[in-house]
């Protein structure tokens, strides 16, 4: 059964797309079956991945608005074991023409419903906004990966994500953790990139992902090629920091695994307990890095 993860931030411009491409492309290359869904009608996740405009091409808006299965609508990328849905700028009518739909804030969860057997993750690339587009990632998700940028002003519209995020708990996603909070384009020659890192561990905590993204120009050259960074340059400081990052989504799910009520056989807690897993019962909502209690509220 997938974990279904949402990108968001409604910040423009702070590693999210980056974020969905390669980690999704890191957790493929980690044997874990992955879909991307493009939810952000830039269609950056789409490009980036070596789909370039085609009208005729099936994307999101089909399966939000016409109900078609998602199923139809995924594409193999040219990483085995990650696929796609993939956007176009016709989503950004989906955004008005959910409005009047019953349950418009659940089609998303609908739609993906059917394949959550088919994959082990599920990525969803949300617009840099707070639209019905990124309430529906958020309403489907499991948790939320909050990329922010290591820069002035990071923390600026966090605390409005962080109601947001609140409030969708409240409303209609009472299960909705933080799978982490992940530092992007951290540039370690410059102070300030050091500074508003320590800054944001000290104001985060646990809830901060280990892993952070650096600064890294293959990370900006890849979506040209089409590719993932790891499929552009392996060994760059971009790709390795992502499958770092897989890492870590992995083994929160493993521990999660162990811990959760989904699994009742004694054998798995028993290790999580000795693997230190101290969130056995209260934490179940967690998700990030610390393993510890990660609820926005
Ligand atoms: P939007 O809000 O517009 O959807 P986004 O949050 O999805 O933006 P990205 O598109 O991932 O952000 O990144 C913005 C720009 O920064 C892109 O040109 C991308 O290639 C570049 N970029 C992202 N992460 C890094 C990084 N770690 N190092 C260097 N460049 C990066
Ligand atoms: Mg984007």
């Amino acid at each position: 059964m997938a974990r279904v993860i949402a990108i968001a931030n409604q910040k423009g411009g702070v590693g999210k797309t980056t974020t969905a491409v390669n980690l999704g492309a890191s957790l493929a290359i980690s044997e874990q079956r992955t879909l991307v869904i493009d939810s952000d009608p830039q269609a950056n996740s789409t490009s980036s991945l070596g789909f370039q405009k085609d009208p005729a091409r099936r994307t999101l808006y089909q399966a939000l608005i016409l109900g078609e299965p998602i199923e139809r609508i995924a594409i193999q990328t040219k990483v085995e074991g990650l696929e796609l849905v993939p956007s176009d700028k016709s989503l950004v009518g989906a955004t008005v023409e959910l409005v009047p739909i019953e349950n418009r804030e659940y089609r998303l969860k609908e739609a993906v419903r059917p394949v959550l057997e088919k994959y082990s993750f599920v990525l969803i690339d949300c617009p840099p906004s707070l639209d019905l587009l990124t309430i529906n990632g958020l309403a489907a998700a499991d948790s939320v990966i909050v990329p922010i940028q290591c820069e002035y002003l990071a923390l600026e519209g966090v605390s409005e994500l962080l109601d947001t995020l609140m409030r969708i708990r409240r409303t209609i996603n009472p299960s909705l953790a933080i799978e982490g909070i992940l530092l992007t384009m951290y540039d370690d020659r410059t102070t300030l990139s050091k500074q508003v890192a320590a800054d944001l561990r000290s104001f985060f905590g646990p809830q901060v992902f280990d892993t952070i993204i650096p600064r890294n120009v293959r990370l900006a050259e890849a979506p040209s090629h089409g590719v993932p960074a790891a499929f552009y340059d392996i060994h760059s400081k971009g790709a390795e920091s992502y499958l770092h990052l897989a890492k870590e989504v992995i083994a929160n799910a493993q521990k999660r695994i162990g811990q959760g009520p989904e699994r009742p056989d004694t054998g798995t807690r028993a290790a999580a307990a000795a693997a230190g897993g101290a969130a056995a019962d209260a934490s179940l909502s967690s998700g990030s890095s610390g393993g510890s209690g990660t609820s926005p509220d």
